[in-house]
């Protein structure tokens, strides 16, 4: 495929705009290739966003019913909400949640989805179930299973278990659009045997951890009355924090704990929408090192949206964060996926680099150059502009509409699942788990 015509932004950091056609061969972008030419005349072509943080077992809790008391912290978001939707979950349900989400992502121009999934009563075989259904609407991903405590020590063993058998089959070749990471929840609700059992497996299958960190103070204070340690210092001498981990969220760090990220080279996922919405604070990410990513934690996967969020929530704060600041964070994401894929080009538009971008049909009314594009991104685009998406080199999104399947239907059948699943949820009452450092919970099942 050749595309021609367009403005195409080869990097995002630093930005590099070409007018070159673009060849696409065997699923990468070449020096020459011939084929059908994809006339993407007055359109800029940018390399696919990657969210370095979801969770798509979300998918279907939007506008979902509440019949309890209002949470009032983030600790009862988790136990009235969270923890009730995950133990809700079946086969079916996580499989509908991963296609409306996988769809939701390409049709919004992200290509890569790092997601933590947990489904307590659903877990063995789970993330095949997700790695199959990203695979059917053509989604590159990043997967993990939430290895926690909080549902009991089986559940946890489980855990490890679906973690270890997915990263061999990834290994094995299975999911040649998937790769796996050894998902462990947060400090708060790990015992030291159950975050071992998950350092052994990461040593063993030569994987990162991916790890909520330090997102409410909750965490926080229970590392301190159990270990009497920080939770980043807690992970870091279990042996979490590696250049190959991620970390998500960051925010009620030390300085000494923010020193300790940098040092290790963990990746931190920034997920400033989810951190608004649940009042946990902000992360302070003056401290931390350049390996920032950006998430969205579960709210969508719309990178430009939250790119958006992150820069005005910055600048609410000060007038020094450039308007370039969310196209190093996204670079970053793209990093953490290239070393995942071992394609250290992915995330630019280059000779080699694996054929993962997006076309936006945006008629810019000021001049489109390198100095100005960061403005544009802020301030221009957005997920609607996106009309054609590439993965791999196919044609994913062919004008705003999915390719590998009918978007209608998977709507409807979503639709139908979250009627069944929200029926599920009713009967399932707040989660009883408490950390150390808060009052228990009455009344849980
Ligand atoms: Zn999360």
């Amino acid at each position: 495929m050749i595309i021609s015509g367009a403005a195409v932004v080869t990097s995002l950091d630093p930005v590099h705009i070409t007018r070159d056609d673009v060849h696409v061969k065997d699923g990468r972008i070449a020096a020459e290739g011939g084929g059908e030419r994809h006339d993407c005349s007055g359109c800029l072509v940018v390399p696919g966003n990657v969210c370095a943080h979801t969770h798509l077992y979300s998918a279907l809790a939007r506008g979902m019913p509440y019949d309890l008391e209002p949470p009032e912290d983030f600790l009862q978001i988790l136990q009235r909400v969270w923890w009730r939707l995950d133990r809700a979950l079946d086969e079916d349900s996580v499989r509908a949640s991963a296609l409306v989400g996988g769809m939701e992502a390409l049709l919004s121009g992200t290509t890569t989805l790092v997601d933590h999934h947990a489904s307590p009563n659903a877990i063995d075989g789970s993330l095949d179930v997700l790695a199959a259904a990203f695979g059917e609407v053509g989604i590159r991903s990043v997967l993990c299973y939430e290895v926690t405590d909080r549902d009991g020590p089986e559940r946890a063993d489980a855990g490890v278990e679906e973690n270890r058998g997915f990263l061999r089959r990834v290994a094995e070749g299975r999911w040649p659009l998937a790769r796996g990471m050894v998902g462990a929840h947060a400090s708060f609700t790990l015992s030291d045997e159950a975050l071992a059992a998950c350092v052994a497996l990461a040593d063993e299958a030569r994987a990162g951890i991916h790890v909520h960190l330090a997102e409410d103070q909750a965490d926080e204070a229970d590392a301190e009355a159990r270990f009497g340690l920080r939770a980043a210092h807690r992970l870091s001498e279990a042996g979490v924090l590696t250049d190959a981990s991620l970390a998500a969220h960051a925010v009620h760090l030390t300085r000494a704990e923010a020193e300790l990220l940098r040092e290790s080279g963990v990746t931190v996922a920034h997920n400033p929408r989810s951190n608004m919405n649940n009042a946990v604070g902000r992360a302070p990410l003056a401290w931390l090192g350049p390996r920032l990513a950006l998430g969205t934690d579960g709210i969508g996967a719309d990178m430009f949206e939250e790119s958006r969020a992150a820069f005005f929530r910055l600048r609410e704060d000060g007038l020094d964060t450039p308007a370039g600041w969310p196209l190093t964070a996204l670079t970053e994401g793209s990093a953490l996926a290239g070393r995942l894929f071992d394609e250290p080009a992915l995330g630019r538009i280059e000779v080699g680099a694996p054929a993962d971008l997006v076309v936006l049909d945006y008629a810019a009314p000021t001049p489109l150059t390198d100095h100005s594009l960061a403005s544009h991104w802020i301030f221009g685009l957005s997920a609607a502009s996106v009309r054609d998406v590439l993965v791999g080199g196919e044609l994913v999104v062919h004008d705003r509409k999915l390719t590998r399947v009918d978007s209608d239907e998977l709507v409807l059948e979503a639709r139908e699942e979250s009627r069944r699943l929200w029926e599920r949820l009713e009967r399932i009452g707040p989660h009883p788990f408490s950390p150390s450092g808060t009052p228990a919970i009455a009344g849980g099942t």
